[in-house]
């Protein structure tokens, strides 16, 4: 008999029950130095793999679920409120799993996906540059056929994990001939090879979770071409459009109200209530948060009903953005002049004082904005594709 969505959801819940141990909270996860925190985090990602629990929309045959969309609803839901700890391969599973599955080679699918689902591979995107940001296509790090062998030479710039990374997905030009995207293509670089360094990039926060990549004369064989030959474009695409998935609604949704509530303890503790300013801002955030949870609920309603999200969808991330920066900001001026006490960790070390939590909300929020299309580029997407307006 098929399984009713209340079956998936209680299989869940009772999976969960068993195997989120105590030593997988979030603070427990938060007290341990990077490197110990990763090996914990990848032990985590095989369990769930094991029992496939991660991955849930990829085919079966790759060791994912062909999960519908009420089901990673649920899963969404049952995860985040459970407070399980984020899957470290999250990029491999979101952004790269998805091109390779729709692009990749037999033997590419073969060697790849279900080491990607088990964090035995972590993944990272070599795609930026110092040039080549949001005009990704004028991106200048170059790949050369010689022989079977690409020869690529170039540098990349806030690559998330890099520094954990096995696998990096790296976007090169291999016709200089051609302008922009026409010469792009997609090579599949093991980050071991020569040639290859990385280095830390210090946030505000203290922390260095992104770096920059250097690639001098690493040799990557053509077999780990991925697509066509100059045809890395609508690999980057599909890549892109999986990190803007509808499917991080849901968990956007719930992250900002885990973040109001939190934010709502914090003005009841400071008594922000006798301060008529902060009340009203308490108050405005608090009304923000609940039209995006309503907005969220009507894209999710639609996908559900037609398959599509509706227009609805293209200003997800920017209303995400503005309450994401919003609500550290009003915390910040509810703290006072404690706010500016912060004791920013050694990059890697991974450990910031629980007791300024805030305050890092506060610094690791001004990336919200940047992160996944710019909130400018946002605008103009909204502008020209949903609104039709001229462009300037
Ligand atoms: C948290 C985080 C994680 C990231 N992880 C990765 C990663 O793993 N791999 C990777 O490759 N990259 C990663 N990036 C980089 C990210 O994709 C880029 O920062 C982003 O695309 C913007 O590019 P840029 O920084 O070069 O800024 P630019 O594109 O140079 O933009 C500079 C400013 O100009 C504005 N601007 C640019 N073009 C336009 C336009 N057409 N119209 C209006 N305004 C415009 C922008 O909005 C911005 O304010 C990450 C960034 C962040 C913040």
């Amino acid at each position: 008999m098929a399984q009713t969505i209340d079956d998936f959801r209680s299989e869940l819940r009772t999976w969960l029950a068993e195997h989120l141990t105590p030593e997988l909270k979030p603070d427990v996860l938060a007290r341990l130095p990077e490197a110990e925190r990763v090996g914990r985090l990848r032990a985590w990602q095989a369990t769930l793999a094991r029992d496939r629990w991660v991955g849930i929309t990829w085919p079966r045959e790759h060791g994912g679920r062909d999960a519908s969309i009420a089901e990673q609803i649920v899963y969404t839901e049952e995860m985040t409120s459970a407070q399980a700890p984020p899957v470290v391969g999250s990029l491999g599973i979101g952004i790269a799993g998805p091109p390779l599955i729709a692009f990749g080679t037999a033997e590419q699918k073969q060697q790849f996906t279900h080491r990607i689902l088990s964090a035995e591979d972590i993944w990272c995107f070599g795609f930026s540059e110092p040039g080549a940001g949001s005009d990704l296509a004028s991106l200048r790090t170059t790949a050369v056929l010689d022989g079977d062998t690409f020869v690529v030479n170039g540098q990349k710039v806030w690559t998330t994990l890099a520094h954990h990374a096995d696998w990096c997905m790296l976007l090169c030009r291999t016709n200089q001939d051609e302008k922009r995207a026409k010469g792009i293509s997609c090579l599949l670089v093991d980050m071991k090879s020569p040639g290859v360094s990385v280095r830390p990039l210090r946030q505000m926060t203290g922390e260095a979770e992104f770096n920059e990549i250097f690639f001098e004369n690493v040799r990557v064989p053509r077999q780990n071409l991925l697509g066509e030959l100059n045809g890395g474009w609508p690999v980057a695409v599909a890549a892109l459009q999986n990190e803007r998935g509808i499917l991080y609604v849901v968990e956007m949704r719930i992250q900002l109200q885990q973040a109001r509530d939190q934010l709502l303890a914090l003005a009841r503790e400071h008594d922000a209530a006798s301060d008529p300013v902060l009340r009203q801002s308490v108050a405005e955030l608090n009304i923000q948060t609940e039209v995006f949870r309503m907005t969220c609920q009507r894209i999710l309603d639609k996908l559900l009903r037609m398959g599509m999200p509706g227009p609805e969808a293209s200003i997800i991330k920017l209303h995400w953005t503005d309450i994401t920066q919003a609500m550290p900001l009003l915390g910040m001026k509810i703290l006072g002049p404690r706010g500016l006490l912060y004791d920013a960790p050694e990059p890697r070390a991974g450990r910031v004082d629980p007791s300024q939590w805030l305050q890092r909300s506060y610094l690791a929020s001004r990336a919200a904005s940047i992160a996944s299309g710019t909130s400018e580029i946002m605008r103009g997407i909204i502008a020209m594709q949903v609104l039709g307006l001229p462009r300037a």
